[in-house]
């Protein structure tokens, strides 16, 4: 892998990697990166060009550094879903959960991280950027977590972090609050628990563990359910010695103006933003059921994405021939799986009339060659 010039002084480690690249193509059903289909109201678009016009005046000031209105916000937001008495000295805000991940290797990577594969892909690959050694833990089969098989394998590698993502992506399956109590009891270092998508599963939220278990941090996200991802909004809830930490190595107003004010209005429309998960989860219901009707296999998923199998076409084929139809779904990399993400109900029935053909098609061919 050597297509950089030799004058150039890369990192080693650096040398072997490709760029996050999930495919950003025109499609009639975009069903790819897991963000919330449906658009914020006129209103809500006002609300947050007036505000944004109002910031504009001073934006030849830094932000406030501390974002602390916006902090106070989160603060209160997570206070209100999962009955915590959280303050802003609890919640750290940056642009995404990325920016978070990558700040607590930073801070705390010196040892080494661990998840268990499958798992969100950006975990390994910003531990690699940020020169954290990363171990690849293992699931079982079927890829829910063994706890007593993470507990060894924690025990053995002696990490600084532990990662679970719960739902977990690309899987959707969750872990339950009990096993993360299990997980906090036991491991050294943090154990962090990445809820981008917590908004969608019935779970108790790893928040309402962090007072007793301060080794316990909490990744959120106002990308997914919030249908704000092009905002960049991710934070953690953490005790609050975990949070100055991330001061020492946050950049100096990384938090623009125009970020904090859209982000602060979004808070004050939570209950618009969020009223489509509902729909959504309704929504997933009916393409598992689909799914199955053509003979696939569905995980069970507590998140606003399904992986499914099943299919006897190769996934990259198949992931390609739907795209040829006009729907973009997720090839993660795993032989024989793929990924979709829960769009509004025209996506979805773009999506599985386009599987229907593509598989029967498929079928036809294969009985016609048995004969
Ligand atoms: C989508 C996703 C994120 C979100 O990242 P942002 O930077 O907040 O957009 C974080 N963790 C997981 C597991 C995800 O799937």
């Amino acid at each position: 892998m050597s297509q950089w010039p030799e004058w150039l002084p890369l990192n080693t480690a650096l040398q072997p990697l490709s760029p996050y690249g999930a495919p950003q193509v025109p499609a009639d059903a975009v069903l790819n990166t897991n963000e919330n289909p449906f658009p914020l109201s006129a209103q809500l678009a006002e609300a947050i060009g007036k505000r944004v016009e109002s910031a504009a005046r001073n934006l030849n000031r830094y932000p406030d550094r501390d974002a602390t209105k916006l902090r106070t916000g989160l603060a209160q937001f997570i206070n209100g879903l999962s009955g915590t008495s959280v303050t802003e000295e609890n919640i750290w805000a940056a642009n995404g959960s990325n920016e978070i991940i990558q700040s607590l290797f930073l801070a705390f990577g010196e040892k080494c991280a661990i998840g268990f594969t499958p798992s969100y892909s950006m975990h390994p690959l910003i531990a690699r950027v940020t020169q954290t050694p990363w171990i690849d833990g293992r699931r079982r089969e079927d890829f829910t977590l063994d706890i007593d098989l993470a507990k060894k394998e924690i025990a053995q590698n002696n990490p600084s972090l532990t990662f679970i993502t719960t739902p977990n992506n690309p899987t959707g399956s969750s872990v339950t609050i009990d096993e993360i109590e299990e997980l906090a009891e036991s491991v050294p270092g943090l154990l962090v628990i990445d809820e981008a998508y917590a908004e969608f599963s019935d779970e108790i939220s790893a928040v309402s563990l962090i007072d007793k278990y301060p080794n316990v941090v909490v990744i959120r996200t106002m990308s997914k359910a919030f249908s704000f991802a092009g905002v960049r909004l991710g934070y953690l809830v953490a005790d609050k010695s975990v949070i100055d930490a991330l001061f020492l190595v946050r950049l100096p107003y990384h938090l623009s103006t125009l970020t904090q004010v859209a982000a602060e209005v979004a808070l004050e429309y939570r209950d618009e933003l969020l009223g489509n998960v509902a729909a959504l989860v309704a929504n997933r219901t009916w393409v598992e059921g689909e799914l199955k009707a053509l003979g696939l296999d569905v995980i069970p998923s507590k998140a606003n994405f399904l992986l499914f199998s099943g299919f006897d076409i190769p996934a990259p084929t198949l992931w390609k021939s739907l795209l040829d139809a006009g729907v973009l779904i997720r090839d993660v990399g795993l032989s024989g799986y793929l990924r979709v993400t829960i769009g509004s109900e025209a996506e979805n029935t773009l999506f599985i009339q386009a599987l229907t053909k593509i598989i029967n098609e498929s079928r036809l061919k294969t009985t016609s060659q048995d004969k």
